[in-house]
């Protein structure tokens, strides 16, 4: 093999070289075609290579490559965030963007604005940001404290503020051992224990990724649970940020996730589908409410970066918005959703290993267990989900490798996601791939033996 000087996810493995792409298909240096099923890591949201975004990218590079945002403001930029603030959903809490790069500084931002808020108003101590174990919101310092994903905090702890606070609304394994609607909804009640436990006046936010994604494998909440989330932060002045990174832009058959079950959150932070993958920028959306104290205060939110807004992002996100809206992929993807899910809970019936699925609008989560009626889980040395992963990979099909919920990170599972614009033809062909995957996996493994 050729020594490569590129540090890549795991050192030592062989990696596929990407050499182009087409609607929801990768090809490889050999011309093997993979479909995207997972859009990479939920972010490809309109398949590869669509002539409306190359040309909106072809264009904007030929007015300008770069402005730094202390010294200009551009077009693109603006009519993004106003684009943003136009979202049916939201479109009354007349939110403001700030233009990031990645999810992680998406949620960071939003952690930061939090704290600000208070500043702002004479509250300092109002520091804390209250998250759930069993969530991921970013790999930066301050994101990662945030996360309840073991896995990637644990060489770290010693570094990390210890914010993840709460259980998941996991029904499936619920951590109180109870049933939903009998359990009350303990899991959005803990919240408040939680708060009084750490004092109200210590406490700036709460944050949670409507459906738990990288962590959980597609969590979707009970009914009920987030109107009691929001109810909570209203009673003790806290503020509710949703991390709609992979939630967000239409993947879950609504354009915002939160849009389910109407409840407004007063910060939001979008990544990966806003630009599909095309050129990094995420933003943190801050509501007036919570800008009216900045605005009449310091009148300046310290963070940013150096690409933050920048125009050539801008606009292809800009682009992407319009491309989504002009071929109703957000309408799509509820409809084609609903059929994923549909062929994924068929296809379980036969395959003992898959305990769950789960999911809403494209994102749909496959949860593998050693027994179906106990719900044991795989012990890590059977390794199940990146042996899934690699044969789906084999076979021609690209899945996201995810945790399955279980606090600490442990369980198997993952995440379907393919890109919004799939057809149902094309789900037909990403569901076939999926069952040779499992029946040569589940046909591989002495079950008991490997427990
Ligand atoms: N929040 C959520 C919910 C995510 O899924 C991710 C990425 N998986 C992030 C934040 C971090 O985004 P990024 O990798 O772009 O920094």
């Amino acid at each position: 093999m050729k020594r490569s000087f590129l540090i890549k996810p795991m050192l030592d493995d062989d990696y596929p070289t990407a050499k182009y792409g087409k609607g929801i298909y990768i090809y490889d240096e050999n011309d093997k075609q993979y479909l995207d099923g997972s859009s990479g890591a939920v972010t490809a949201g309109i398949g590869h290579a669509v002539p409306e975004i190359i040309e909106a990218m072809h264009a904007q590079a030929q007015k300008i490559s770069f402005v730094y945002r202390s010294q200009f403001t551009t077009e693109e930029a603006e009519r993004l965030a106003e684009k943003l603030s136009h979202i049916e959903f939201i479109k009354d809490g007349e939110y403001c963007s700030f233009f990031v790069n990645s999810g992680s500084e998406a949620t960071e931002t939003a952690m930061k604005i939090a704290i600000q808020y208070w500043q702002e108003q004479g509250k300092p101590t109002r520091i804390k940001v209250i998250s759930r174990w069993t969530s991921y919101h970013g790999i930066t310092m301050g994101a990662l404290s945030l996360s309840g994903h073991s896995e990637r905090r644990k060489r770290f702890v010693s570094l990390l503020d210890d914010l993840p606070t709460i259980h998941a609304p996991y029904c499936y394994r619920c951590p109180f051992a109870e049933s939903f609607p009998g359990c009350q909804l303990k899991c959005a009640s803990e919240l408040e224990g939680a708060i009084q436990r750490l004092g109200a006046d210590q406490i700036a936010a709460f944050i949670a990724e409507p459906i738990i994604g990288a962590a959980g494998a597609v969590i979707v909440p009970p009914e009920g649970y987030y109107e009691r989330i929001k109810e909570i932060c209203e009673r003790y002045e806290i503020l509710f940020i949703a991390d709609e990174v992979m939630t967000g832009i239409g993947r879950t058959g609504k354009m915002l996730a939160m849009e389910h079950w109407d409840v407004k959150p007063d910060i939001i932070a979008l990544g990966k589908g806003m630009s599909a993958g095309y050129t990094p920028i995420a933003a943190t959306l801050v509501s007036e409410e919570v800008m009216k104290p900045i605005r009449q205060g310091s009148k300046v939110i310290m963070s940013g970066h150096t690409y933050s807004a920048n125009p050539q992002s801008a606009a292809v996100a800009l682009a992407v918005l319009d491309y989504i809206e002009r071929h109703h992929l957000v309408e799509e993807a509820a409809e084609n959703g609903a059929y994923l899910l549909n062929e994924l809970q068929k296809l379980a019936k036969n395959y003992p290993i898959i305990g769950d699925v789960r999911g809403k609008g494209l994102m749909a989560g496959v949860e593998f267990v050693s027994n179906f009626f106990s719900k044991y889980p795989f012990s890590k040395n059977v390794n199940l989900t990146n042996r899934i992963v690699a044969t789906a990979r084999d076979k021609g099909l690209l899945i996201y490798p995810a945790s399955a919920g279980i606090e600490g990170g442990d369980g198997d599972a993952v995440i379907i996601s393919p890109p919004l614009t799939i057809k149902k033809h094309e789900i037909d062909q990403l569901i076939h791939i999926f069952r040779d995957t499992i029946e040569e996996v589940q046909g591989g493994l002495m079950m008991d033996d490997e427990l």
